[in-house]
């Protein structure tokens, strides 16, 4: 568990530009897709949401509509009398006023009923408030259409006890001949029971325009209640609707802001048969709200797969990157000459046998560069023992034969003396070399006093300083001791203030001064010589390096001396750097360790 846990945490740290475009390639061919499929289910949701929206406001007001029009056509059909004999030609007043006080009790909606003879005047009449006079209705519609065999009803009016609606009908003998017609004002209050029966989620409600646009009836569901006979026409909805155009069904469905101050989704239907029309309004957030959690679980859920394919992804282009990373600072300690550290790749395909391939050339490399050092070791020390002879017998010759010879066999041989020192330099720092790569330059650290070393090593080096009018400044300070190789570390010295000598090509001084920082005794050893630019300093301590200098092309030299000097010190587990200015000078500083308290003794 820890290990998966650490290899996904590794796994996310890698970072670089393969990681990137594997990462890009992830996010194409799966985040995308997931965004895209939440917003496609996003979208067919409210798609969906809108026809459900849409049919349950339709279905409502088809059923509404019918029971409007139960209602409507009960009282006509109840209007529509039918004597059982058949020559009668008119009814008896009596007869008359009995069957009005029947009609009146079995519907109330019934608010004042009467009958009209054929000739147009009330002959009877009754009613729940007080009752006008029989008047003439010859010349009204509702009588002359009920006269004429029709069913009338009219346009709805209002009336201090409410919004009305007048209906007439024929009254007819067995014959089918028509005796007499009723005529009924219809107390449209009736209707309030239909509206507020209907359920339309949490807030919608439904109300009865009629044909003016004013409002007839509405539910007890419309938090904001309305005023009797308001004026509905202001909203653009309620004028088509009015004018006959139907909105039901999702292609008519109408988002609008209502008479009643929200916004809602509008449907309805005018009925012109009946002078009425239906409209179901739901408030938007209301309607929504049923699509609203599942809308915010896609989201939710799409935001959790999508974090989940990022992690993933991050992890996926992490494995394939990081081996690729592993093989990369690998064939860096490669190029740097290391050859102790074989890729360790275990991700069970070709990256891992890529590894194993890589480990192979590198221990072949190891094989070839140990080959190599063995050789070189095996010449230069070859080669020393006659540059050896060389050396010492030029000397001896130069030594025994001096003004003995004439002029220019003098010349001869002092250049002859000169080269095999060069050549004697040379096999030593290639001899010194091939023993470190070989694992055979011995170094042995034992504490170590700092100051007597520079003494010596100033001593030896006066000679040649003098020559070139050089002061070689030091002043001891009492320090403790280092951890290192003596004989070494004078080695170290007598390369580094060798070169600051050989690289001031005036006059000048070179000043040895020590100090304690941290743990270490710090050694620097400056000169006023040619210095070296700041692109150079860093190659400085690699092999055969030497600054391409005009002036210095005269100053023997291998290059290998620094390299030499970086060896040692590390092997002595101290640090060299370099500070220089062209023209200036430089400071060659090395940082050895002190000896801890417990190993001075
Ligand atoms: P070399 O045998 O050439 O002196 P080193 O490894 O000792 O080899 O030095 C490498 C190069 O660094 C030298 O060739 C020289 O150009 C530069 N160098 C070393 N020490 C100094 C110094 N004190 N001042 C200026 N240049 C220096």
């Amino acid at each position: 568990m820890v290990n998966i846990f650490q290899k996904f945490k590794n796994a996310l740290s890698v970072r670089g530009r393969l990681h990137r475009k594997v990462m890009i390639m992830m996010l194409l061919t799966s985040v995308l897709p997931i965004i895209f499929l939440g917003f496609l289910a996003l979208v067919s949701l409210n798609t969906a949401h809108r026809i459900d929206v849409a049919d349950i406001e339709s279905n409502l007001i088809n059923q509404k509509t019918e029971e409007i029009k139960t209602f409507l056509k009960g009282a006509l059909n109840m209007l529509e009398l039918r004597v059982t004999f058949p020559q009668v030609t008119d009814i008896e007043i009596g007869q008359q006023h009995y069957l009005l006080g029947q009609l009146l009790a079995e519907n109330t909606a019934f608010n004042e009923i009467s009958f009209v003879s054929l000739n147009g005047r009330e002959t009877s009449k009754q009613g729940r408030l007080s009752l006008k006079n029989l008047a003439d209705l010859s010349r009204l519609q509702k009588f002359l259409e009920a006269k004429a065999g029709k069913n009338y009803i009219s346009p709805v009016y209002f009336t201090l006890s409410g919004p009305m609606i007048t209906i007439a009908a024929p009254v007819k003998n067995s014959n089918n001949v028509i005796i007499s017609v009723l005529t009924a004002e219809l107390d449209l209050k009736g209707l309030e029971k239909i509206i507020n029966k209907s359920i339309l989620g949490n807030a919608g409600y439904l109300y009865l325009i009629d044909q003016d646009g004013f409002l007839v009836v509405w539910s007890e569901k419309n938090n904001t209640p309305p005023t009797y006979a308001a004026d509905l026409r202001q909203i653009g909805f309620t004028n088509q609707l009015i004018q006959g155009e139907s909105f039901l069904g999702a292609d008519k469905q109408a988002r609008y802001r209502s008479f009643f101050g929200k916004q809602v989704v509008g449907a309805g239907e005018f009925l012109s048969d009946f002078n009425l029309g239906v409209v179901a309004e739901w408030p938007v957030s209301d309607a929504d709200n049923i699509i609203a959690t599942v809308r915010n679980q896609i989201i939710v859920v799409s935001l959790i797969v999508l974090i989940l394919t990022l992690l993933f992804s991050l992890f996926l282009a992490g494995q394939i990157v990081s081996p690729i990373k592993t093989l990369e600072s690998s064939a860096e300690l490669i190029a740097a000459g290391k050859f102790e550290h074989p890729v360790q790749i275990s991700t069970h395909d070709e990256i891992e046998d890529l590894g194993r391939a890589f480990n192979k050339m590198m221990e072949g490399l190891k094989r070839l560069e140990e080959l190599k050092n063995e050789f070189v070791f095996i010449a230069a020390h070859e080669i020393r023992t006659p540059v050896t002879a060389i050396k010492g017998y030029i000397s001896m010759v130069v030594d025994k034969s001096a003004g003995k010879l004439d002029e220019e066999t003098s010349r001869f041989l002092g250049e002859v003396k000169k080269a095999s020192d060069r050549l004697n330099n040379l096999v030593n720092d290639l001899l010194q070399i091939a023993r470190s790569e070989a694992g055979r330059l011995e170094i042995k650290v034992t504490p170590t006093e700092v100051t007597e070393p520079v003494k010596a090593v100033l001593a030896e080096l006066k000679v040649l300083a003098d020559e070139k009018s050089i002061s070689l400044v030091y002043e001891p300070r009492a320090l403790p001791k280092v951890l290192a190789d003596p004989a070494r570390l004078k080695e170290v010295l007598v390369n580094l203030v060798g070169n600051a000598i050989k690289y001031t090509l005036g006059a000048g001084a070179v000043t040895i001064s020590q100090e304690i920082i941290g743990k270490e005794i710090i050694t620097h050893v400056a000169d006023t010589g040619i210095g070296i630019p700041l692109g150079a300093q860093q190659k400085l301590f690699e092999k055969f390096y030497r600054v391409p200098d005009e002036r210095t092309r005269e100053i023997t030299g291998t290059g290998l001396g620094l390299f030499i000097v970086k060896e040692i010190i590390e092997r002595m587990n101290g640090r060299i750097w370099v500070e220089s200015e062209s023209e200036k000078g430089s400071v060659f500083s090395f940082g050895l360790p002190i000896v801890s308290i417990d190993k001075t003794d």
